[in-house]
């Protein structure tokens, strides 16, 4: 096959790959699991970043943290003697003088200290699981190649145990992944926060969504180029990400997953065309 038609049969199966990932997202919405697992999820506020620092100062290990009433709610209760973890709550009030044209808004009159327990203190009904969105086989061959690839192109990798349920970290220059993790779901993370390393490093003006929407819906390109299968809706439905939405994203996704995908096959001989890609892009 010559060059031009490796690189179109390349950008084509990229395509698709993306297409059918946006048919899958939608469908995941309709999935009993996820549908359960989102009920649940959506009962747990996200506490802001001090208050996450606060959590994980008191409690390193907390991975799911609610109040005593909200846990009971959950038909969870805190065992005695457990110790609570201290956190700021706002006290929000309506301030008539600062509405403005789209209606109420809020001033915030100060914090106040409340209390909330992680779930390993608390005992009763098992929450529902998330769906995973790890490829589960596989991967043994592609992933020295992954990280080899991400090597050359200057960043650094820490293999260690994240807590709280993250997966992968990608910090500018590092990327930190949970040694935890399966090979295949390796795969999946390590191509995931190297396209948040490439998209995502210098430019983030887009919001959380959409670089989780770029991030996710590459590696789900890259690692079906290589015949794995990660269960990318869900991560992709977890935040309400839809199929056109992925669809409207397609220029981006295909031509970083080609760059990746180039990358990995230029095996660390220094081939690798930096800061673009030396095959033409898709029509
Ligand atoms: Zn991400």
């Amino acid at each position: 096959m010559s060059i031009t038609a490796k690189a179109e049969s390349l950008s084509a199966t990229i395509t698709d790959a993306v297409s059918a990932l946006a048919a899958e997202t939608d469908s995941a919405k309709q999935d009993v699991t996820f549908r359960a697992w989102l009920m649940t999820m959506s009962r747990f506020y996200t506490y802001s970043f001090g208050n996450q620092l606060l959590i994980a100062s008191q409690c390193s290990t907390a991975t799911r943290v609610a109040g005593y009433g909200k846990w009971l709610e959950m038909k969870r209760q805190v065992r005695k003697g457990e110790k609570a973890i201290y956190i700021l709550a706002p006290i929000i009030s309506k301030g008539k003088e600062l509405t403005t044209e789209d209606g109420e808004t809020r001033r915030l009159r100060g914090f106040r200290a409340a209390t909330v327990f992680d779930i390993a203190q608390t005992d009763g009904e098992e929450l529902p699981k998330p769906p995973t969105h790890d490829a589960t086989e596989g991967g043994d061959d592609l992933l020295p190649r992954v990280e080899t690839a991400i090597r050359h192109a200057g960043i650094a990798l820490v293999y260690k145990v994240i807590p709280c349920g993250a997966q992968g970290l990608s910090k500018g220059g590092t990327i930190e992944i949970d040694e935890r993790q399966g090979i295949a779901a390796k795969c999946g993370t390590l191509v995931h926060e190297f396209a948040h390393e490439l998209l995502h490093r210098e430019d983030r003006s887009q919001g959380k969504q959409q670089r989780e929407l770029e991030a996710e819906a590459v590696a789900y390109a890259v690692l079906t180029h290589y015949n794995l299968h990660p269960g990318s809706r869900f991560y992709l439905a977890s935040y309400g990400i839809t199929g056109e939405m992925l669809t409207a994203s397609m220029q981006t996704i295909a031509k970083t997953a080609r760059q990746i995908i180039e990358k990995i096959e230029a095996k660390g001989e220094g081939k690798e065309a930096e800061g673009g890609s030396a095959l033409p892009l898709a029509a």
